[in-house]
């Protein structure tokens, strides 16, 4: 043991160290917050609940059952059934269990009408699984919650127009995706309610 070591041992030098470094931290701004009574800012391209998107003018999801999302999804936790009318295809129901996703948005950046959202809701935790398994009714209701709560007229989700792909790649309807008007979504919901 060298000399300095023992010094250090006999007058708790690393100890005074630390206590050094608590009180300086004392008086230094906290990096924490009191959650839930304050919230840090969400950034653009948050993925968090997922949602079916209503369109705002019909009031329907916006879902044509293309199947591109079930294909795309790595961790294969999106199911759809589909039955074909006269002249277009009807989602009976679309599932998605969120207690597998990665969170990865490739349904979202695959699905060519942008009737997928990993919306900015992040408190959704829950004791059984069963209540992390959406289907088609509860992921249109976490789109009708999520409006709700959406703080701008209109929304946009980052990854309906994927950045690094040429746009000239993206489908039509997907180029010409324009924001969500908000106030007609909400329209909507009130008028299916009376
Ligand atoms: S975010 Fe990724 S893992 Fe989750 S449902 Fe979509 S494609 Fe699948
Ligand atoms: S990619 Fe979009 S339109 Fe196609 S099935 Fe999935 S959510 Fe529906």
């Amino acid at each position: 043991m060298r000399v300095r070591d023992i010094i250090d041992k006999i007058f708790l030098i690393e100890i005074f160290k630390g206590l050094l470094l608590t009180l300086k931290m004392l008086f230094s701004k906290s990096v924490t917050i009191q959650y839930p009574f304050e919230r840090r800012k969400i950034h653009d391209g948050f993925r968090g609940k997922h949602a079916l998107v209503r369109d705002p003018f019909t009031g329907d999801g916006k879902c044509i059952g293309c199947m591109r999302c079930t294909t795309v999804c790595p961790s294969r936790c999106i199911y759809i059934k589909r039955e074909k009318t006269e002249n277009r295809m009807v989602v009976t129901d679309y599932v998605i269990d969120a207690s597998r996703c990665i969170f990865c948005a490739y349904c979202v950046e695959a699905c060519p009408v942008c009737a997928l959202v990993l919306t900015e809701d992040f408190e959704y935790s829950s004791y059984t699984r069963k209540s992390l398994i959406f289907d088609k009714e509860q992921l249109l209701k976490n789109w009708d919650e999520f409006v709700s709560k959406w703080p701008h007229d209109f929304y946009f989700n980052k990854f309906w127009q994927p950045p690094g792909i040429d746009p000239s790649r993206w489908p039509k309807t997907k180029r010409e995706q324009k924001p969500i008007p908000i106030k007609r979504v909400i329209e909507i919901e009130k008028e299916k309610d009376e």
